[in-house]
């Protein structure tokens, strides 16, 4: 189950992103920041980050299902096979390389 691995992996160390960020976005109150702070572009920053650090995390969790119902590694969008190169380096994408280029055109 080399897969599982490298998703649990994944899947940690995501969630240490995400508590990191939330940690850091937890003190905002404390810095009492006003308009045109650089704080504020700090803060916004690290609100986008954990937003991406969440998504990040619920698609492994999406993965780690996948693949318990043995659906893992299927593109869902033309139902393929996911090339496992693109595996190896993005365990958690859902979509094979044809499609994830369509999706950002
Ligand atoms: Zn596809």
């Amino acid at each position: 189950m080399q897969e599982r691995e490298r998703l649990q992996k994944e899947l940690e160390k995501a969630r240490a992103e995400l508590e990191q960020l939330n940690e850091l976005l937890k003190h905002k109150a404390d810095y009492g920041i006003g308009e045109g702070d650089p704080a504020i572009y700090d803060w916004e920053l690290n609100l986008a980050l954990r937003q991406r650090a969440e998504r990040k995390v619920k698609s492994i969790e999406e993965a780690l299902q996948k693949l318990g119902a043995g659906t893992y590694g299927v593109c869902e969008r033309c139902h393929k096979q996911i090339d496992p190169e693109r595996l190896k380096i993005l365990p958690h994408t859902t979509l094979c390389i044809e499609c994830a280029r369509a999706e950002q055109q």
